[in-house]
This record gives structure tokens, C-alpha cells and sequence, in this order.
């Protein structure tokens, strides 16, 4: 058969991804984008320029250093509580970090265990590792606790297990005592995604406090958020050496290329420059928190950058009303709902004013 006729159906898929579509959020041209969590404040001219000097000056004709030990120890350093280069480890966006930690500890016959409404990411992760996604439900205010945590784990046995907070699409923080007890009760990998941590009201709560007690812990960060950094595609993750030992056993060589390397190299040189907005994307998120109830609409309280607004009978049917009008926000999360993601002032009034003309159905209506 010639190239241009093959489909899909005339090749040897592997059988668990027929019928699959790629993941992802539409990327839209519209004015308003409160759809994807990103930082909507690019870096200063002056320190653009400095990643493009940096881009100028690597080396593109020697592969890059594939243990990237210098940005290792930039983010131990930023991550600070004691940690080292041994301690860290990054690949292109977290999502990349998570099929490592997939890679070393699921696979054929292994469990990943986590717990719903969570990020859609993470059955894509365990199908792409050949390991089983397993879920339990969070409590019905998207909350969890160890007894939750615990009693899943013992019926579904993972090797894996994955608790994110603050929660993705929910905005709802796991307390650190209750993920210490996870831990105390259970020798399977914790991975804490604490993709949010810089925006929650105490992110000094991290479960990196816990790192030096327990070697069975991932701390997974990313600078896609809070770091304004999400087209540099820089993930990374602190546990125990061991534990970055088994990553690099399953990346490929060099994943990291030199761009990539020198460009978040210098972001972190500006660290305190590219998180200088999370206090006002804070703020944004408090607002949202208080304006769209005031105008009539539910909300879930939250820690993260975006916030769950409803609810409507067809949400579709919203979503496309604000899309309509310039603004686009994510189709995700519990029935009903609508992640809006904090944004400039600017952009939250357009989705304020956009808000007061959706006149989809409600539930309840
Ligand atoms: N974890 C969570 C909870 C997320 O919401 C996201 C991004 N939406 C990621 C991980 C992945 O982010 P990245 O690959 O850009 O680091």
C-alpha cells in the first residue's frame, strides 16, 4: 500500500493503544489563554538576553553532558534542605521525569496507584510503561488522608504510588503529616507531584521536609508553573541517590540538550526575577476565589494557580460561550466544572466579563 493510503488500522499498533488520541489541551490563537497553568509573565529583556548569550555560546558539536551535573546542582541548591546533586534528577518537563520513575519501578504486572479527580497525565505515563493504572477515589471534598491512601494501597498492592498536591484539577493540598504517615505505612515509591507547591499558601509544607527520613519518597517538581518556564520543558525530581541511580538507568543518553541545559541554567541563576509573580498569581487565584462566588457560580477552594468553576449542566456548551468571547479555559475536572487558570489582571477581568454573559444551563437549573 502506498504511504499516502496507510492508515492507521493497516499497521501493527500495539493493541492497547487503538482507538487512542494524543493528549492535550486545544492550543487555540485567542486572546485570553487561562487553559494550560502557565505563569503568563515571560522573563525580563535583560535576562532573555542572557539565555540567548547562553544559547550563542554552547556547544553544539559535542553531545551535551548527559548527567547534566551542573543544572543538578543549581536545582539542589534552589530546592535547598540539605540536597545534592546525587539527590536530584531532570528530564524534558516532569511529564518525561514520571515516565523515568515508570520506567525503574513499573512495568509489566506493576501497579501505579492514584487517587481521583487527579492529573490526566498519569495513565498515559503507566500505558506508556506497560504498568496498570489503578485509582481510588478522593473524599467528596477532593481531600485525602492516610487511612484513604492506605486502605487503597493494600487492595491494590502498587509498587507506584502518586498523591499530587496541590491536587490537579482540584487545587486541594494533601497535609504533610498525612503523606508522613503514607509513608511510615508503605515501602512502595511515593512520588508527592508537587507541580503547584509555589503557589500554595504554605510552601514551605513540602514533602522535601521528609526526604532524609524516608528513601522511599519522590519529590516531583517542575519549572513549567510557578517558574514561568514551561517552554523550556524543565522537570526534575529530589529522592534518595539510589532512587536517581534507577532514572538513570531507563533515559535515553543525553535527554537533555544543551539548549535546553543552558537556557534553564540561567533561569535559575534568576530564580528570584522568574518566581517574582507567583505572589501576585496568588492574589489572582484569591480573587477568582472570591469574585465568582459573589457572581452566583460555585468554585472548589484551592492552592494551586487555577481554580474549578461551575456549574453548569453543559459545561461544553460554557466553554465554548467564553471561547467566543476570546477567552480559553480547560474542559476538565468533576462534572460540571471548568479549570480557569490565574492570570495578568488584564486577562482576568476579560474572563470576568466573559463569565457574567455565559448563560449556559446550570445544574440545578
Ligand atoms: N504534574 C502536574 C500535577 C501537572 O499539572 C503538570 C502539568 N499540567 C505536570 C505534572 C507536568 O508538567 P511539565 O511536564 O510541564 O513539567
Amino acid at each position: 500500500m502506498v504511504n499516502a493510503d496507510i492508515t492507521l488500522a493497516d499497521l501493527p499498533l500495539r493493541p492497547e493503544l487503538v482507538g487512542e488520541e494524543p493528549y492535550g489541551a486545544p492550543q487555540l490563537d485567542v486572546p485570553v489563554c487561562l487553559n494550560v497553568n502557565e505563569n503568563p509573565y515571560p522573563p525580563s529583556a535583560s535576562t532573555l538576553e542572557e539565555m540567548a548569550d547562553a544559547i550563542r555560546n554552547a556547544a553544539y558539536h559535542r553531545y551535551p553532558d548527559r548527567e547534566f551535573t551542573g543544572l543538578r546542582q543549581q536545582l539542589a541548591d534552589y530546592l535547598g534542605h540539605g540536597l545534592g546533586v546525587a539527590n536530584v534528577w531532570a528530564a524534558n518537563g516532569s511529564n518525561e521525569v514520571m515516565t523515568h520513575v515508570l520506567g525503574a519501578f513499573g512495568g509489566p504486572g506493576r501497579r501505579v496507584l492514584s487517587f481521583t479527580p487527579t492529573y490526566s497525565m498519569y495513565p498515559e505515563y503507566a500505558r506508556n510503561t506497560h504498568s496498570d493504572y489503578v485509582t481510588a477515589p478522593r473524599h467528596d471534598d477532593y481531600t485525602l488522608d492516610a487511612g484513604l491512601v492506605l486502605r487503597a494501597i493494600a487492595e491494590h498492592d502498587p509498587t507506584v504510588v502518586i498523591i499530587t498536591t496541590p491536587n490537579n484539577p482540584t487545587g486541594t493540598t494533601t497535609p504533610l503529616a498525612e503523606i508522613e504517615r503514607v509513608l511510615t505505612g508503605t515501602d512502595a515509591i511515593v512520588v508527592v507531584d508537587e507541580a503547584y507547591q509555589e503557589f500554595a499558601r504554605h510552601p514551605d509544607e513540602t514533602a522535601l521536609t521528609l526526604l532524609p527520613r524516608f528513601g522511599n519518597l519522590v519529590v516531583s517538581r517542575t519549572m513549567s508553573k510557578a517558574f514561568a518556564f514551561a517552554g523550556g520543558r524543565l522537570g526534575y525530581l529530589a529522592a534518595a541517590p539510589a532512587i536517581v541511580d534507577a532514572c538513570r538507568i531507563v533515559r535515553l543518553p543525553y535527554h537533555l540538550s544543551a539548549q535546553t541545559q543552558a537556557v534553564a541554567s540561567v533561569a535559575l541563576r534568576h530564580a528570584g526575577e522568574m518566581l517574582a509573580r507567583v505572589d501576585d498569581l496568588r492574589a489572582a487565584r484569591d480573587e477568582l476565589l472570591r469574585r465568582a462566588p459573589a457572581m452566583g457560580f460555585e468554585v472548589v477552594d484551592s492552592d494551586a494557580n487555577f481554580v474549578l468553576v461551575g456549574r453548569w449542566s453543559d459545561r461544553h456548551l460554557a466553554w465554548q460561550q467564553l471561547l467566543g468571547q476570546g477567552v480559553l479555559v480547560r474542559e476538565t475536572g468533576p462534572a460540571g466544572y471548568l479549570r480557569v487558570s490565574a492570570g495578568t489582571p488584564e486577562e482576568m477581568e476579560a474572563f470576568y466579563a466573559a463569565l457574567a454573559c455565559v448563560d449556559a444551563p446550570r445544574m440545578g437549573e
